[in-house]
Formats: C-alpha cells, structure tokens, sequence
C-alpha cells in the first residue's frame, strides 16, 4: 500500500550551523539590518574564495541574481538567449521577464548538462547570451562552451545554484561566465532560508551590478563620498540580501568543509551500492566527468521508463522512506512553449530523460541508518 507524501519524512531538512543562532541574534543588535553589513562581507569573503569571482554581491536569491545579469546584459525584446531545456523555471524566466526569445539546447544523456554543439547550432545574429545549468553540481563542459562564447561574441551566465564548490579542470564553477548566480535556499547544500549570489566575473561589470542591485540608485558611490547625493540612473531593483539572513548565511558557511564532507560520504555510500544492481537493471546513476569535482548536491537515478520511476517511489514510499522526482524539460512547460522554442538539434534527450529521473534524499542531518534502508529498498526493485 502506497503512503500518502504527508505521511513520510521530509525530502530534505535545512542544515543547522552551531554558531546561526548567536550570529542571528548579533545581527539584530547590531543596528544595521538592511545589508551591506559586517556578516555581509563576512559571507561574500567565503563565497569570494570557495568561487575565485571578483566580485560577490548577495542577493535574496538565486532568481534575483539571474534577474540581475539579465538587467546588466541589456536583455531586451527580439534577443535570443540560448537556455538549457532540462533546467529550472528561473533560469529562463529571469531572460523572458526582459523581453527574450528563448531558445532551448538538449542535454547529454550521461550528465543531463547542455551540449555544446547544441548551442552552436543554435545561435544566430539576434543571440545575445547563453545560460548554462551545472545539474546536480556536475559542470558543464565549459572549454568548449566558452570557445563558442568567445567566437561568437556572446555572454555566458552559469546557473551555479547546485554548483557551489564544484570545479572544471581545477577552476571553481561560477568562475567562467561574465556572471554567475549561486543559491542558498533552505534545500541547497548550505543557505540561509532564501538567499543567493550574483557572481560578477569581469571587475568592469561591479559598478553598474552594485546600481542594479540597490534599486537602480548609485547609493553605493554616496557612501563611498564619491557624490553629495545619491539618484536613481539605471534600471534596478532591491537584491540586497539583507543582514539577518547574511548572519545565518555566515554562520552556514564557516561549516561548509565540513557539510561538503557529510554530503561527499553520502553520495560517496549510493555510488559504491547502487551501481551493480543498476546495471543489472538498465539504471543510469550520475555520470561524474575525470576531469570535474562536484558538489555531492544531489543523488539521482534515471529508470528504464516513466511506469518504473513511478514503482520505484511508491516501493520506497510503502517502506516510509522518501524520494522525489525533479523539475521538467522547459519547452514542455506551458511558460516554457510561450516564451521560446527548442533550438535545431531539438531536445529529445532533455524531454525523455527527466520523467524517468528520481532524486534519493540525502542532507547533511541524515542517519546512516536512514540511507541504509534506502538503499537495500533500492536494491530490492525489480524495474
Ligand atoms: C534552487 C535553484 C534555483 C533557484 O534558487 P532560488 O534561490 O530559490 O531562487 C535556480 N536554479 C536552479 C537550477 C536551482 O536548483
């Protein structure tokens, strides 16, 4: 018998740090609420040195920071933004919000990332910009997506919600693109409730992504004492991070080694368990590039067929143990087929692959013994 989702354990719990409740209450004396204060520089000095970005601004979110390049790319209608199908609504939203036309790239099968020769052939003379998504923390393979970058002339924004602390070829993700949005939100890896980053690659963009972020205002000159009064001169809007929650995201990152550790033994767990019982079963389980470190943010398996990834949940649900699917090809959503298409190569891969995709939980609170159950219920299916 199947157990209702309400009955079973959460997916996922936030990561508590030690020290969040005295940085929070800290925080509140301190007087500077708004942002841009003492725990502001103290997270974005982390975020800076796990990222190597030159500049680091904290944002609400991770859709706020998107929201931001899109702004400071002079997105506007008639453009073309190259996006990847297999990703999040706000990868794409944030480029449809400034008038885009939206054209979507298939995925590898092995790494669900967007193929490169996909978005060559995608591009044409209104293409403004191409938007990558590290799924699952695994990069893309950016040497040739940056090459096509640059022969083209065209800005790249890695979605790096899922990335934070991955590496390509030695060099942190968030660090290719001219910009680059981080996420922590209470399901990512470390967060602070709802909060982001704008990482901001090319030092000449940090002037005008700090008037954007602060309403379109050039407060930030004003209280450098660079002009008596501060105006509005720019498109913008409010995605200052404020500094309660750069508090909490302070105290998060000061365990950040130690979560990537937790959460690289999880992972480390499913991946010397599961894959003979999948092979045996026409399972994929994640494809992890030599040439890539990744952030251990997820643990996903793709099924022989949609019916299978629905026995699956419901065997693991019937044993009160939790797993979920994930998000759907974009150019398959109803906002997805309004605001683009699937670029020349279609995006079969990006469409199929997903409905067959389950997540199985893992947080850095989880018992041992809870993953061990998981995976001998795993391992007992028969697809
Ligand atoms: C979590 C996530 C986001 C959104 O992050 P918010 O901080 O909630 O805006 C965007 N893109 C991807 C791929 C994500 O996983």
């Amino acid at each position: 018998m199947t157990k209702a989702m309400t009955d079973l354990p959460p997916f996922t719990e936030p990561h508590v740090a030690p020290r969040q409740w005295d940085y929070l209450r800290d925080a509140l004396e301190n007087g500077k609420l708004d942002g841009n204060g003492p725990y502001t520089e103290q997270a974005a000095a982390v975020v800076r040195r796990v990222t190597a970005a030159a500049e680091v601004l904290l944002t609400p979110s991770c859709t706020h920071a998107l929201e931001m390049s899109a702004i400071a790319l002079d997105i506007e209608p008639g453009d073309e933004v190259i996006v990847p199908a297999f990703s999040y609504a706000p990868t794409a939203c944030a480029f449809a919000l400034r008038g885009a036309h939206l054209v979507y790239v298939d995925s590898h099968p092995d790494t669900l990332n967007v193929r490169a020769d996909h978005i060559a052939a995608a591009i044409t003379e209104r293409t403004k910009a191409i938007v990558v998504l590290h799924y699952a923390g695994v990069p893309c393979e950016m040497d040739p997506i940056m090459a096509i970058a640059r022969e083209h002339g065209l800005a790249v924004v890695e979605d790096s919600a899922q990335a934070f602390g991955s590496t390509y070829r030695g060099r942190p993700t968030g660090s290719f693109g001219r910009f680059a949005a981080l996420s922590f939100h209470a399901t990512k890896n470390v967060h602070c409730a709802k909060g982001g980053a704008l990482l901001v690659n090319d030092q000449a963009d940090t002037d005008r992504a700090k008037i954007i972020q602060d309403r379109g205002t050039d407060r930030h000159h004003y209280f450098q004492g660079l002009v008596k009064e501060y105006q509005w001169v720019e498109l913008g809007s409010s995605s200052m991070l404020n500094e309660l929650l750069a508090a909490l995201l302070a105290a998060q990152l000061e365990t950040f080694d130690e979560v990537q550790a937790i959460r690289g033994h999880w992972w480390n767990t499913y991946d010397a368990t599961l894959p003979g019982w999948a092979r045996e079963h026409g399972v994929a389980t994640p494809h992890i590039p030599a040439h890539t470190t990744h952030s251990a943010h997820l643990y996903h398996l793709v099924l022989p067929t949609e019916d299978s990834k629905s026995a699956l949940l419901d065997h693991l649900a019937a044993q009160g143990l939790t797993a979920t699917v994930h998000y759907l090809a974009l150019h398959d959503t109803p906002a997805g087929r309004r605001f683009g298409q699937p670029g020349p190569g279609g995006c079969a891969v990006a469409e199929t692959l997903p409905r067959r995709l389950i997540r199985l939980p893992m947080h850095a609170g989880m018992a041992a013994d809870y993953q061990r159950r998981v995976i001998d219920a795993v391992i007992d299916f028969r697809p």
